[in-house]
């Protein structure tokens, strides 16, 4: 009898898969050829690079060719424009600047440019709509004003910069129908500023901007609290935005979404892609905007209304964080690059890169999402479908309340409308993603409106 089950049930996983073919396909070969493609050795001559400028304090030497952030962004500049002229697709590098004055205790010495370094390699179907990585080009050490002495600032955050170069090596063999921008932004340690001057300009050129992976961080795995982990990064995400309405507020609190702004939809679209395509990663959830007290360079998008979610090590090792090269009573201080682990960094960089390519390569997501079933055994979702033929259909997620993933999902074909029937509104969280025939999904929407039917 056993002998015969075994072959049934065999039959029945097979004509299951025969009947599933209209669906879309779960994962796409080229993302596990992306992870592959990220190289340790090339991140560790990137950060040694880096770190061999001396100093990328934001107020030192622009002019040498060899020490502090003049020259620093010429060679970050540079190495854009060389992936740029072997890539199939459009690269554009410029610079993004923004000028600073000092103010009452600000970390503004004397008047500056704070110069960021942009690449963006154009989509080939919506140009003006971008998904952004980026890491940072400065540096400091125990005074934050200290321009003139070494900080090599290798992995905070000559990682993060080296891994933001290295995602646009692999991806610029790629194609893809939204744009990709790889962004190293200056001025972090000084008050955020790089990100502050390039929110402003994508703001004023009305960039469609999906999301921004800011990476700082992202090469230490000995954690100062003892633990040493080659695996687990953070992905942290603020709730909702801050740039809400009273009106957005008021809603909320009657229909829910406390937990669901598009920053942290971004944050699990990072988690889930990571627990598909590299299941050996831990990646974990913050449920906040930084550490404690503490700022990055995705705050500034946050504060323009951008989606922005920060990725980094788990443990960090603070004597190896903003302080002086020095030896005190048998502990050595100071991020030097012995403190970073490529590996690990190449994991992180290739958690960027097979988001940032999932992202690009997914078809429009649905919009203005709504939703109805109070007092009734059922729960209605309608949205727009928006203008990509692309889209085979749409996929319905829902989750318990206190569940910080989508655990739930049906793919209900091309529709704008669909009911869960059985599915009770009130225990439940809902979302819509759009689907491609290559299997890649939008973001996913959370409702913004209700319906009655
Ligand atoms: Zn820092």
């Amino acid at each position: 009898m056993r002998i015969l089950l075994f072959p049934l049930f065999l039959l029945l996983t097979y004509s299951t898969t025969l009947f599933a073919q209209t669906l879309p396909a779960q994962t796409d070969p080229r993302i596990y050829d992306i992870i592959k493609a990220v190289s340790a050795e090339r991140l560790e001559a990137d950060i040694n690079t880096l770190v061999n400028f001396g100093t990328r304090h934001t107020f030192s030497d622009t002019v040498s060719d060899v020490r502090g952030i003049g020259a620093a962004r010429r060679w970050i500049l540079a190495e854009f424009q060389k992936i740029g002229a072997k890539s199939e697709s459009d690269f554009e590098v410029f610079y993004n600047k923004i000028h600073v004055k000092p103010e009452d205790g600000s970390r503004i010495p004397f008047e500056t440019d704070i110069v960021s370094v942009v690449a963006i390699q154009r989509g080939t179907v919506r140009p003006n709509k971008y998904i952004i990585m980026s890491g940072d080009i400065d540096s400091r050490v125990s005074d934050s004003n200290n321009f003139m002495d070494d900080s090599p600032g290798a992995n905070d955050n000559a990682s993060g910069m080296a891994g933001t170069i290295e995602a646009a090596r692999v991806l610029s063999k790629y194609q893809f129908p939204t744009s990709i921008i790889y962004a190293g932004l200056a001025g972090e340690e000084q008050g955020l500023f790089g990100g502050k001057g390039l929110a402003e300009y994508a703001k004023e050129q009305g960039w469609d901007i999906v999301g921004v992976l800011n990476n700082d961080m992202i090469g230490n795995i000995s954690g100062v609290d003892g633990v040493i982990d080659n695996r687990t990064f953070r992905i942290f995400s603020e709730p909702t935005p801050v740039t809400e309405s009273e009106q957005a507020r008021r809603v909320r609190r009657f229909y829910g979404g406390e937990v669901d702004g598009v920053s942290r939809q971004l944050a699990r679209y990072v988690h889930k892609t990571t627990q598909a395509y590299m299941p050996e990663m831990n990646p974990m959830m913050i449920y906040r905007l930084d550490r404690f007290g503490r700022g990055g360079h995705h705050r500034p998008f946050n504060d323009a209304g951008f989606a922005g979610i920060r990725i980094m090590e788990a443990h960090e090792n603070y004597d190896m964080q903003h302080q002086d090269l020095r030896t005190e009573e048998g502990i050595t201080y100071g991020d030097t690059i012995d403190g970073v682990n490529f590996d690990y960094a190449a994991k992180l960089t290739a958690v960027n890169a097979i988001s940032l390519a999932a992202i690009a390569w997914a078809p429009e997501a649905p919009k203005n999402i709504g939703i109805g079933g109070a007092v009734r055994p059922s729960t209605t979702l309608v949205w727009d479908e928006p203008m990509d033929a692309n889209i085979v259909g749409y996929k319905l997620y829902w989750r318990d309340t206190t569940s910080p993933q989508w655990q739930y999902s049906k793919y209900v074909g091309k529709v704008n409308r669909a009911i869960l029937e059985g599915i009770v509104i009130d225990n439940f969280l809902f979302g819509v993603a759009s689907i491609s025939a290559s299997g890649h999904e939008s973001l996913i929407q959370f409702p913004g409106r209700v319906v009655n039917r």
